[in-house]
């Protein structure tokens, strides 16, 4: 009897849950699925991405869960790809290797002043308030002890999502499952004015309806319309008549530009039509500067030469985020992408046998999580198909366990593990009346996985 096929998924964020899931749940080839993950537990953004006060959406982490408790799947907590396993030796250990690791580096906006201190990037400021095991937990607690105005530079939902963190009322966070240290850093913030800036309009902005509207119904913060929200231009008005989500999110902040004030103790002002052109000061952030910008009927941003500065003592710079190389794969700089034909790996204009991607690192950082099932089962099913040939088989190992003896000197956290860290971390939620509290110290994390509970 042929053994079953043995794929090798590198990122257990959504795209490679889907992944996974989509090679156990069919019947057709039999197929022996690990999930290797650099970091102790899995779920990818949806752990260290979604916002912490979006239970809804980060409850997709229980639907994922149950595909980790598929006889033929594996999770390899723990192990990174390029320091503990090469490329060289997923070849010798799997028929298959699905690159699934995302895209979570920031994109630079290429302006002076960048990298000063105050200059954030919002994955960074991400990563922090969900407890990533690579942000340590003091990394913002200058900026949150001291700065008052903020400027964000973006419109998209990332934007929306570090804009609510940082003005929400202690009261619509003290639910969620952000570590102690980051409710703590939050509740004594002194920022009170948080700046949104779009180098476009508001026809053009990327935020969804639903979470732009959450920005209107906090406690304690009002949105001010500061300048050049008009959506009358041809290409604002092209846009509304063709999309719905254009046209409701222009509506949304037509109704706020109405509304009378509110004597909030912070506040979100919204500047669109305005791009960075300078991040500046002497020691750290001081201000910003601006160029006015008109909108083209092709809907593009062009410069006027009219500059404004503002006065703001941080910078976060949330302009989507940016996949990176794998070595030995080829790489797409343009598009930070790896080159594929449907998820199959292209180099040279030929697909690499036994090679895939899905995900971010498949088609860029867009899309809701859901786009990553259809995307992920895309791949799968190319992959499926390839395995008909009978050269598909090349792993040279025959055992499944010839990597997990490759691994031995690897703390590897397996599904045991991943459960022990997920009890751990609901055990002390519950000792401060919360479902759970995220653990964010990678030795913590490690001893919670092999039974040791946290302090
Ligand atoms: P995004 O939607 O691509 O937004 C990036 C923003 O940065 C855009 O407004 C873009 O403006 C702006 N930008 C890019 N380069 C710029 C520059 N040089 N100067 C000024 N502005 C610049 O990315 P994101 O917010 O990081 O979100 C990533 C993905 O995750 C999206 O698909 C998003 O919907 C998703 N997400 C979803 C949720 C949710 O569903 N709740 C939450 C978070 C993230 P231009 O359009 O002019 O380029």
């Amino acid at each position: 009897m042929t053994r079953p096929i043995r794929v090798a998924i590198i990122g257990s964020g959504p795209s490679g849950i889907y992944a996974a899931d989509a090679l156990a749940a069919q019947e057709d080839v039999a197929v022996s699925v690990d999930i290797i993950d650099r970091l102790p537990s899995p779920f990818g953004l949806v752990r260290y991405g979604v916002a912490p006060d979006h239970l809804s959406i980060r409850s997709v982490r229980d639907t994922l869960d149950k595909v980790l408790d598929l006889a033929n799947v594996r999770f390899i907590g723990n192990v990174e790809v390029g320091r503990d396993l090469s490329l060289p030796d997923l070849r010798r250990f799997y028929d298959a290797i699905v690159l699934t690791y995302g895209a979570s580096r920031d994109r630079s906006l290429g302006i002076p002043g960048e990298d000063l201190t105050g200059s954030i990037a919002a994955t960074d400021f991400v990563n922090w308030y969900t407890g990533h095991p690579d942000t340590p937990p003091d990394a913002f607690a200058e900026f949150l002890s001291t700065a008052t105005q903020v400027a964000i530079i973006g419109v998209g939902n990332v934007a929306v999502d570090v804009t609510r963190i940082l003005v929400k009322a202690p009261g619509e966070i003290d639910h969620t499952d952000m570590p102690q240290h980051v409710f703590d850093a939050l509740r004594a913030s002194t920022v009170t004015d948080v700046h949104i800036i779009g180098r476009r309009g508001p026809a053009q902005a990327t935020w969804t309806t639903k979470e732009l509207r959450e920005l209107g119904e906090l406690e304690e913060a009002e949105v001010i319309i500061e300048s050049d929200a008009d959506a009358s231009d041809a290409a604002s008005q092209s846009a509304m008549a063709t999309g719905k989500v254009v046209a409701r999110n222009v509506a949304v902040i037509e109704e706020w530009s109405q509304r009378p004030p509110r004597d909030t103790r912070r506040r979100i002002h919204l500047h669109f039509r305005r791009r960075p052109r300078e991040i500046s000061g002497d020691v750290g952030v001081e201000q910003i500067t601006l160029e006015r910008t008109q909108i083209d009927e092709d809907g593009r941003a062009h410069g006027t030469g009219d500059l404004s500065t503002l006065a703001v003592d941080a910078v976060i710079r949330s302009v989507g985020y940016r996949g990176t190389p794998v070595d030995g794969i080829p790489f797409d700089d343009t598009r930070n992408v790896i080159p594929n034909a449907e998820g199959r790996v292209i180099d040279g204009g030929s697909p690499i046998p036994g090679v895939y991607v899905a995900g971010w690192i498949k088609r860029g950082p867009t899309g809701i999580i859901g786009t990553n099932k259809k995307d992920a089962v895309q791949t799968v099913g190319h992959l499926l198909t390839d395995a008909a040939d009978a050269n598909f088989r090349t792993a040279a190992q025959p055992e499944e366990s010839a990597v997990d003896a490759f691994l031995a000197s690897v703390t590897v956290v397996d599904v045991p593990g991943w459960r022990r860290i997920d009890s751990a971390e609901r055990a002390l939620g519950a000792t401060r009346g919360r479902d759970r509290t995220t653990l964010h110290d990678r030795a913590q994390l490690l001893d919670a996985a092999s039974g040791v509970t946290p302090d």
